[in-house]
């Protein structure tokens, strides 16, 4: 199997060599050449097996320039022991006939992107050795809060790698703060920087692409490399869960072979709806594709109207990982249903330059056949939480209550009764204040370890553990620096 580039459907690489490079050099996003799909057979056969050994089918698929052994040592690591709490890493849950939460926040850091950056770090250090490089791969990563998190503790102590986390002093949550600062492991830094996220990720960018610091870099034996999310490394690990529900409905005898689910997704990035896209190409009998978005609904109004325009206001919103204008991973499905990397260089230059573009006929009518998309309000979003803590004892976070919104609005609008997995993104405890103010009715401030102990007070529900634990930490990283300071800040910790 080989990759080519969204913008270079001539380009022809590796798998190894995808994650390796993270993006193409003229810009556009690698995707598989081809699409392999699993036989009723395969899914049958994996419905008795474990989350690692799915992973490892699937991995297989596209991954065909690594050994069994390879991809099995890579899963095993990723997904085994106590790192998901010695559970399944994706369970269903039902919550009413029919209606299944997927809960994929069983991870270290309490939000779904542990399934993916779990795996990433042991893909990419096999991908180096593969490439015949022998660099230490230094990962730098701006976050806006969950991803840096979730990169520190996949990246942590994996040998061949150090990570650097930067983050706006201001700019994230006390808890995912507290996360960062008190980050273990002997090859993590993590640095806060005085100004917002753009000016960190520009910063980041910067350093990135700074042909000195690249030199120098080299003279160490280092390079610099990528855990952001278009790294199709990121994108590989998320199309298994997506398997592991239809066979975990096949195992429970909710559905029988072959019959249609809808599939319902919080999204701002597009990586994870996308995900379950692909998987459906590889024969998930996935129904319809439902685009849960909150107030920053830039993807409603493109998957209704086939305009994305990015010239509209920026809201802050308490799903804060769907505030997002530019949904980097839409690139993928959109050169996948017009097959055409000239027509998304067109499109993807007129975003750059204007803000805006609007799909031709052909694209809007695709779009419209596998997709469907609406959008919560801030007040839809709580009355969410509060209602399914009321009718179903079920508690959830201000992101999977986007989608449960989302997805009521569908029922209501097409009638179509299908069973439908709602995809949960992240532990109600990582957003203590908005979904305790939800359950209380009233605006929450204050300490917020002393909120997330009421909440479990209030509900019954335990303290995630790696939210409990750490209450007593020491923080390790306290240093703040200036915008200009980073390179600076990049060499010393390297001990350069
Ligand atoms: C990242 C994130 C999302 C959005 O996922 P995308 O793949 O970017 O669409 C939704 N919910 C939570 C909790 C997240 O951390």
């Amino acid at each position: 199997m080989t990759y080519q580039s969204t913008r270079n459907s001539a380009l022809r690489v590796q798998s190894s060599q995808a994650i390796m490079n993270g993006i193409s050099a003229e810009g556009g996003l690698f995707v598989p050449c081809e699409f392999p799909a699993f036989s009723h057979r395969e899914f049958a056969a994996m419905a008795g097996e474990s989350y690692i050994s799915c992973a490892v089918n699937v991995l297989e698929k596209f991954l065909t320039d690594f050994t069994g052994r390879e991809l099995a040592d890579c899963a095993s690591a990723a997904y085994s022991g106590e790192k998901f709490g010695g559970e399944h890493p994706a369970p269903l849950f039902e919550y009413k006939p029919g209606r299944f939460i997927q809960e994929l926040w069983h991870g270290p850091t309490c939000a779904f992107k542990d399934m993916a950056l779990q795996l990433l770090p042991h893909l990419l250090t096999a991908s180096v050795k593969k490439q015949q490089s022998k660099d230490t791969q230094v990962i730098l990563v701006a976050t806006s809060g969950d991803t840096g998190k979730a990169a520190l503790e996949g990246f942590r102590d994996v040998p061949g790698t150090k990570i650097m986390v930067f983050y706006p002093e201001d700019g994230v949550s006390v808890l995912q703060k507290k996360q960062m600062m008190t980050q273990e492991g002997g090859n993590v830094a993590v640095l806060a920087v005085r100004g917002n996220f753009d000016d960190a990720q520009t910063g980041v960018k910067k350093i990135f692409t700074d042909s000195e610091t690249g030199r120098r870099l080299a003279q160490s034996a280092m390079s610099f490399s990528s855990a952001n999310s278009i790294n199709w490394g990121r994108l590989v690990p998320q199309i298994v869960y997506y398997v592991r529900a239809y066979c975990d409905l096949i195992k429970a005898g909710k559905i029988t072979k072959n019959e249609r689910f809808n599939v319902v997704v919080p999204t701002g990035n597009f990586g994870n709806i996308l995900a379950a896209y692909y998987a459906k190409k590889m024969g998930v009998p996935v129904g319809r594709l439902i685009c849960a978005s909150n107030k920053n609904h830039i993807l409603t109004d493109f998957i209704n109207t086939g305009i994305y325009d990015r010239n509209r206001a920026f809201y802050t919103t308490m799903s804060p990982s769907m505030d997002i204008l530019i949904s980097s991973n839409l690139e993928r499905l959109i050169f996948d249903l017009c097959g055409s990397d000239q027509k998304v260089r067109d499109w993807m230059a007129q975003l750059s330059s204007e803000g805006r573009y609007e799909a031709d006929a052909p694209l809007k009518e695709k779009l419209a056949e596998g997709f469907w998309a609406d959008f919560a309000t801030e007040e839809q979003t709580a009355q969410v939480i509060y209602d399914m803590w009321k009718n179903h004892n079920y508690l959830c976070d201000t992101h999977t209550a986007v989608a449960l919104h989302v997805f009521d609005k569908y029922r209501e609008a097409t009638g179509d009764m299908r069973n439908t997995v709602i995809v949960s993104t992240a532990s109600p405890f990582k957003f203590t204040a908005n979904v305790l103010g939800a359950l209380k009715r009233e605006p929450q401030t204050g300490d917020e370890f002393a909120m997330a102990r009421e909440l479990s007070a209030l509900t019954g529900v335990p303290m995630p553990e790696p939210i409990a634990g750490l209450a007593g930490k020491p923080d390790r990283f306290t240093g703040v620096f200036d915008v200009a300071d980073m390179n600076r800040a990049v060499f010393e910790t390297l001990d350069m």
